[in-house]
Parts: structure tokens; C-alpha cells; sequence
């Protein structure tokens, strides 16, 4: 089969890969450079940490992610995974359910009480007596990496075809095809849109409406000398355990340290340029000034605002089904990169017709349908004729 590709993201390039792995041909046009740094993919780090509280399946799937994330280092033989776990600060309570959880799926874990965090990572800020649940199967992707690893490996490959520059306007549901914005037409068997925060560009009202702007600053720092050694052994913190839901990615692998907060995420009508406005920026200085330890603002080295959409309904991604073989899959913001190889499996099996293969990721396994009544197909998609 011939399945194209709207989008060059995460998403597309794995699920590309992995068609082309099963003998199929894969066409992919970009609106920019592939990978494009404007990406929400493109960035220095993912964080990959399977805790999903009180949701065994979607843990599991983490668990999963993370061997498949693995298995991909070597077959790329690009060295983007540093697994230096991930601390959560959590209630006492709260860190034994999670280590049973984790246990149950396969993964490891340790409860670090109180004075024990605070004793291991002083410089990280965590809030004063939290405690907090370790995981060792768990770390950073390096994002920019993995894109730059499966773009060249899909460039040099037969089956693969990569156009970038080349902006989709429009899909033809029922005939497979994507109308270029330069008059061309790719025709395929199958068609994935996975064109991230812009997805709502090429779909149909009803089901662009389902999907909510999200836009979020993240700071970059470099820690003073004094500190480089324990921040690199710090692992990825995904709560200091504070009110507004701070975070923090360690500066590993020569990448710098990356702050930011759910306090620092907001809903917006369009996408912006990735500058940051000052209000945000000082937001996240005067939140992690009272975290981190003699943290300064001359630490910072670069910011950056990211976009990203989620559904409505459940603010997680969403998978809807516009034709036969044409599938759209909108990444939400907190997750879908670490699940990419899960996601990529389970779209490349049902856009080639192979058997579906179960995720235990909710919408993927059941994803929007014709018959849901949500998407009238052709007449309703944007840019058709
Ligand atoms: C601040 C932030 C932190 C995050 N942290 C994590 C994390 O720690 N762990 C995790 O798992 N996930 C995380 N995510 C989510 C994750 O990064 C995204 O869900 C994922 O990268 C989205 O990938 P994508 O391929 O769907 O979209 P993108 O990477 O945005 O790719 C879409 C591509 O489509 C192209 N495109 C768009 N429109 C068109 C068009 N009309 N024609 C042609 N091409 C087009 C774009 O140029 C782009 O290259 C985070 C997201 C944000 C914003």
C-alpha cells in the first residue's frame, strides 16, 4: 500500500516507519524543514515515566512505551533515551498506591519519604516535606534526536518519500488523496493527518471544535558550576509537589535544564510564534524562585512557548476516522510523545489493514467513527472542492 502523510511530526514519522518496516510505501509532505523545529515534537526533551495514577491500563501502556522506546534506539543505533528515572512528589499514601501500581505493571519503583528527598535532591525544590515515588524505567527522550534519527532513516529509504516545504490544504476522505497547497495531489490507499496543533486547519468544523488550543512557556537554564554534578544526577521531576504544578527536566546529555508548570499553560484561539511573552516568563522566574534553591534568573539561556491541542471532552489526543483508510490522530500535550511508538503501531495496523493491535490506550482503541455521527466527510472537509 501507499499511505500518506500530512504532517512530519513525531507521530507521523514513526507510524511512516513502521509502515515502510511491513513493505508499504509512505509519502510525507511537511509544511517546512522534516523534522521542523516549530514542531511541538521538536524540542531538547520528552520526559518518558509510566505512573498514570489510579489507571492500571494507561500505566501498563507506559511500561510498554518504554521497552518499545528501547527497542527503537536500536534500531535507529541513535542513543536518545537517557534513562535516569523520574521522581513525582506524592503523599505518602499516595507513593505506596503508585508503587503498587507500577509493580503491577511490570515497572520499579521506590517510596522516598520526606527527609530522604530532601536529603538526596536538595537542589531540586521539591516542596518541604513531600515525599515522593521514584521510577527507574523511566527518563528523557531527546526529542530533537528521535525526529532528526527517523527522518534520516525514512530519506534514505526506498519506500519512503519525503517532501518538505509542501503544505497540505486539503484531504479527499473518500479518495485518499492530499490536495498540496501548490495545486499538486497525493494520492494514496491511505491517509494519516497527524499535523499536531494545526490539525484543526484540515478538519471539518465538527470535529475541529472538539479540539481545545493549548499554549505553554518553558524556561531554559544552565546550572552554576557548583551544581552541575547534582543536577546531572537528577532524574526527570514531573511535580515538585507545589501548587501550581511545576516540573522539571535535568540538564542530560548536554542539554540545558527546562522549567516549567501547568500554572504556565493556557488555552488560546490561535497559534502564536514560539516567543514568549515577558508576563510568562517572569510567571515561571517567580515560581521556581521560591522552589529552587538559589535559582537566578541569570540562569536562563533560552525560553520558548509550545502549542498543543487536546480534546474537549476528555482533554487527552483523538483519533477519528474520516474515510476508509483515512484516519486523523490530534497528540495532546502531555503524553503523546512517549507513546508515540505505541500510537504508530496501532495507526500503521489499521491504516495498511493489518489486525488491529490493542494499546490499552483509550482512543486509540476506540477511536471516533463515521457512524458517531461527528464527521460528514467530504462536503465538510476544509480546502475540498
Ligand atoms: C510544553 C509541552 C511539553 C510536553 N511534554 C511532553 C512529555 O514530557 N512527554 C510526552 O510524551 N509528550 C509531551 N508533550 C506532547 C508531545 O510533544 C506532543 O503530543 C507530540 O510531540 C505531538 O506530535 P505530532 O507529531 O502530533 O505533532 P507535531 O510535532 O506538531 O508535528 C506536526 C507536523 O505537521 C506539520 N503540519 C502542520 N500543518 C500542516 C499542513 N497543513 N501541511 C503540512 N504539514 C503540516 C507541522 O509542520 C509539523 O511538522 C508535550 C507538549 C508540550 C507542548
Amino acid at each position: 500500500m501507499r499511505v500518506v502523510f500530512a504532517g512530519g511530526g513525531v507521530i507521523a514519522l514513526l507510524t511512516a516507519l513502521k509502515c515502510v518496516s511491513t513493505g508499504h510505501e509512505v509519502v510525507i509532505a511537511d509544511q517546512a524543514d522534516i523534522p521542523f523545529s516549530g514542531a511541538t515534537s521538536f524540542d531538547r526533551h520528552r520526559v518518558l515515566r509510566a505512573l498514570h495514577a489510579d489507571d492500571p491500563a494507561t500505566t501498563a501502556a507506559a511500561v510498554a512505551a518504554h521497552h518499545a522506546w528501547i527497542d527503537l534506539e536500536h534500531l535507529l543505533s541513535t542513543p536518545f533515551y537517557e534513562q535516569v528515572g523520574a521522581l513525582t512528589a506524592l503523599p505518602a499514601h499516595a507513593a505506596t498506591a503508585a508503587r503498587e501500581l507500577l509493580t503491577a505493571a511490570g515497572s520499579k519503583a521506590e517510596v522516598l519519604g520526606a527527609d530522604e528527598l530532601a536529603a538526596e535532591f536538595p537542589h531540586a525544590g521539591f516542596v518541604p516535606g513531600t515525599g515522593a515515588i521514584f521510577e527507574s524505567h523511566a527518563g528523557v527522550l531527546l526529542a530533537d534526536r528521535v525526529l532528526t534519527a527517523c527522518a534520516t532513516r525514512l530519506r534514505w529509504h526506498a519506500k519512503a518519500e519525503l517532501h518538505p516545504h509542501r503544505k497540505v490544504a486539503g484531504i479527499d476522505a473518500d479518495r485518499a488523496e492530499v490536495r498540496l497547497a501548490d495545486g499538486e495531489t497525493l494520492r494514496g490507499d491511505a491517509v494519516l493527518v497527524a499535523a499536531g496543533p494545526w490539525s484543526r486547519d484540515l478538519l471539518a468544523p465538527a470535529l475541529s471544535r472538539e479540539l481545545v488550543l493549548h499554549r505553554q512557556t518553558m524556561l531554559y537554564c544552565d546550572v552554576p558550576p557548583a551544581d552541575a554534578a547534582a543536577w546531572a544526577a537528577t532524574p526527570a521531576i514531573t511535580s515538585l509537589g507545589s501548587d501550581g504544578g511545576a516540573w522539571l527536566v535535568p540538564p542530560v546529555a548536554g542539554t540545558p535544564l527546562k522549567l516549567s508548570a501547568a500554572s504556565a499553560c493556557r488555552m488560546v484561539d490561535e497559534i502564536g510564534g514560539a516567543t514568549v511573552p515577558s508576563w510568562w516568563r517572569e510567571h515561571l522566574i517567580d515560581t521556581f524562585s521560591t522552589l529552587i534553591p538559589g535559582f537566578r534568573r541569570d540562569w536562563l539561556v533560552d525560553t520558548r512557548d509550545c502549542h498543543y491541542l487536546a480534546r474537549r471532552s476528555t482533554l487527552g489526543p483523538m483519533l477519528a476516522v474520516l474515510g476508509d483508510r483515512v484516519l486523523t490522530y490530534a497528540a495532546c500535550g502531555g503524553s503523546s510523545f512517549k507513546f508515540a511508538p505505541l500510537i504508530a503501531r496501532s495507526l500503521a495496523a489499521r491504516l495498511t489493514g493489518a489486525d488491529p493491535v490493542p494499546t490499552g490506550l483509550e482512543p486509540l482503541d476506540r477511536p471516533l467513527a463515521r457512524a458517531a455521527g461527528v464527521h460528514p466527510i467530504r462536503p465538510a472537509l476544509r480546502g475540498v472542492s
